[in-house]
């Protein structure tokens, strides 16, 4: 079991219609690894200033996440403020303070560097050419990003794609990256660019996976009280990841298994600000709604 997490551990201010928080712990990073603690110990590297609070790391750890990869560095932590509208699908970004993450170059302890599966989440395409090479012999790698990179570093986001295996956008980002309208010929472009799985996430209607040859496609948890998005793409990708850490095999049966322990993480995530529903979520309750998911979908 050896899954490495390389992504942003955060401030985040969040507006909802439900409500405001300000500086409440966040980050892709930690979204992704605190999903991911259900099924493995999830190793993360990422960088925060020295006002991150203790109490969310030793949060973190308690939840079986190895952190001998985060570094602490003189300077504030990042810190991103976003906006919902009703929709929730909907979300600007208000600001975004690169603090200590401006010019991270991910290093990756030496323990580390066996992983058999690589998650590179949303931080600088750079950073994660970076933090590739310094792994031997990954067996998945994984990556996602976001709006902003894919404007501002669209060669570098090509680039990676041709090293990565799996994909995972929403739908804005593969229309973006693609250039493709249409999501399905937006999801076949971008297999044709290197990954073999391209998972695309549609917010409250699920997501669909696709390869050469293969779709799958997964629905989200009805759930009639989003309080706040942030991190359901992470969470996706932590319960999917995770799954498929703890499984061991990467088949097309584990493929779908891992799809929808992304969904149920991620439609856990929603039911509360920031990390929050992970402080009281447990085990049971996701294979639960794993269990509720197989009579949502057999007809
Ligand atoms: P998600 O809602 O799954 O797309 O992810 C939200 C998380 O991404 C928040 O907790 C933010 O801290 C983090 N985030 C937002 N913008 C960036 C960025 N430019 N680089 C890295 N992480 C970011």
């Amino acid at each position: 079991m050896s899954l490495v997490i390389v992504g942003s551990v955060a401030f985040d201010t969040i507006e909802t219609p439900f409500g405001r928080r300000s500086r409440i712990v966040g980050g892709s990073g930690t979204y992704c690894s605190l999903a991911a603690g259900y099924f493995t110990r999830p190793r993360v590297v990422a960088v925060v200033g020295r006002d991150f609070p203790k109490s969310a790391v030793a949060f973190l750890k308690g939840r079986g996440v190895d952190l001998r990869g985060l570094k602490v560095r003189a300077g504030k932590t990042f810190h991103w403020e976003g906006r919902y509208e009703k929709d929730p699908n909907i979300r600007e970004t208000v600001r975004t303070d690169l603090n200590v993450f401006k010019d991270f170059r991910p290093e990756v302890p030496r323990a580390y560097a066996g992983a058999e599966i690589v998650y590179l989440s949303n931080i600088d395409p750079d950073g994660h050419e970076f933090a590739l090479r310094q792994f031997r012999k990954p067996k998945l790698v994984a990556m996602d990003t976001i709006r902003f990179w894919i404007e501002t570093k669209r060669e570098a986001i090509f680039r990676e794609l041709g090293r990565v295996d799996i994909l995972f956008a929403n739908d804005e980002e593969a229309r973006l990256m693609s250039g493709e309208l249409n999501l399905i010929a937006a999801g076949r472009a971008l297999v044709e660019r290197g990954p073999s799985l391209v998972v695309l996430k549609k917010g409250e209607h699920g997501a669909l996976v696709f390869g050469r040859g293969f779709v799958f496609g997964v629905l989200a948890h009805p759930c009639d009280h989003v309080i706040d998005p942030t991190g359901a793409g992470d969470a996706f990708a932590g319960g999917f990841l995770g799954y498929l850490d703890q499984a061991g095999t990467f088949g097309r049966r584990d493929i779908r298994r891992a799809a929808v322990y992304g969904s149920v993480l991620a439609s856990f995530v929603i039911e509360d600000f920031g990390i929050d529903r992970f402080r009281t979520l447990d085990r049971a309750a996701i294979d639960g709604r794993f269990r509720d998911f197989r009579k949502l979908i057999s007809f």
